[in-house]
């Protein structure tokens, strides 16, 4: 059951009909979902002839540049200063696919603080932040802040403005975030959704192609080394762990998005109940831990002992160098040693 409704849905069209000066933001290192469900947003602003700006903690990766209005997506890291006047000018920021300020980066995180705007959030995590905002639409049953997007449009009276511009960055959202509509986070919403939006006109098979068909050789042989050579399998544990270095990654030419999805490869090994991915970076070490099933939640683990959370299949934290003891970490927690 989606969240929005006529009168809640209504009333945010309300709130970005009297804004003046929009913009649309979302968490950090920015994945499917959160350029998709911001470009969903600012295109279905646009067709109610309502103006906005998209800025995030970091550019659009490459895997998501072939989306129509990528290159419009600002960004904190690359202009600074400019979005620095973004925050500071803004009336409205919505805030999208997250819900607590400190998941834009402890940098960016002071321009949503001090920003007078009035703040909404859209999002699909747990525990959000409801203080921070002023108007807040949480729903951790729905798998993608994209398909709020999609409800919020329906429910507002809208659907018949869903096109291919609104519906394609939708559909990549809901498509990355359910892992091609495979998580037990996919519910028949979802794909009700999703055929609303190939019958107006996205098309699923482009999409799915340019985001899962554009691998570089570079990227191929990363993974066959990452899952050839630094594999662990810690089979009285039923985990599987794969960690690679900054220099590691260098060798292969690294690039943003070369990685992403590894860690699921290591969890469909049979048997693997839990799995985790470090990587080395700017100085500390990022982890992904991923897990099957009701029984082995990772979002404890990722907040206990690795200042992180996330979901209980899917979550992510951070440790110090060097990254063998990081590991080392993961394997005690496990067992209960530490
Ligand atoms: P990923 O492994 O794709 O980076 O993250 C998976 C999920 O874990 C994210 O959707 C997010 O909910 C959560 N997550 C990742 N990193 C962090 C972190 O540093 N802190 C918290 N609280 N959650 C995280
Ligand atoms: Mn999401």
């Amino acid at each position: 059951m989606s969240i929005f409704n006529a009168e809640n849905s209504l009333r945010f069209l309300k709130e970005v009909e009297a804004a003046n000066n929009i913009v649309i933001t979302a968490h950090k290192s920015p994945d499917g979902d959160s350029i998709g469900s911001s470009l969903g947003m600012y295109f279905f602003l646009q067709s109610l002839g309502i103006d906005s700006c998209i800025c995030h903690p970091d550019p659009a990766p490459d895997f998501l540049s072939w989306l129509t209005g990528a290159d419009q997506v600002h960004s904190w890291q690359q202009e600074n200063e400019f979005a620095k006047e973004l925050f500071a000018n803004a009336d409205l920021v919505i805030h999208l696919d997250f819900n607590a300020p400190g998941r834009v980066g402890e940098d960016m995180r002071p321009a949503l603080e001090e920003a007078t705007a009035k703040k909404i959030m859209i999002d699909h995590h747990l525990d959000p932040d409801k203080d921070f905002f002023d108007l807040s639409y949480s729903d951790p049953s729905c798998c993608s802040t994209s398909q709020m997007i999609a409800e919020l449009i329906i429910a507002s009276g809208h659907e018949d403005k869903l096109n291919n511009l609104i519906g394609t960055p939708l559909y990549c959202g809901i498509m990355t975030d359910t892992g091609s509509f495979r998580f037990p986070s996919t519910k028949p919403e979802t794909h009700e959704i999703i055929a609303k939006l190939i019958r107006a006109g996205v098309k699923q098979y482009e999409v799915h192609e340019n985001v899962y068909d554009t691998n570089t050789i570079d990227r191929i042989k990363l993974r066959g080394y990452a899952l050839a050579e630094k594999m662990e399998i810690w089979e009285d544990l039923d985990t599987a762990v794969i960690s690679l270095t900054e220099e590691e990654m260098k060798r292969f030419n690294y690039k943003k998005g070369d990685t992403e999805g590894l860690v699921n490869v290591a969890l469909s090994i049979v048997g693997m109940k839990r799995a985790a991915y470090f990587s080395e970076s700017e100085g500390y070490i990022k982890i992904s831990f991923r897990s099957k099933g009701e029984d082995n939640p990772v979002n404890e683990i990722a907040a206990k002992y690795f200042n992180g959370g996330g979901h209980k299949n899917a979550a992510g934290g951070r440790w110090d160098l060097p990254i063998e003891s990081a590991v080392e970490r993961f394997k005690k927690a496990l067992k209960n040693e530490i």
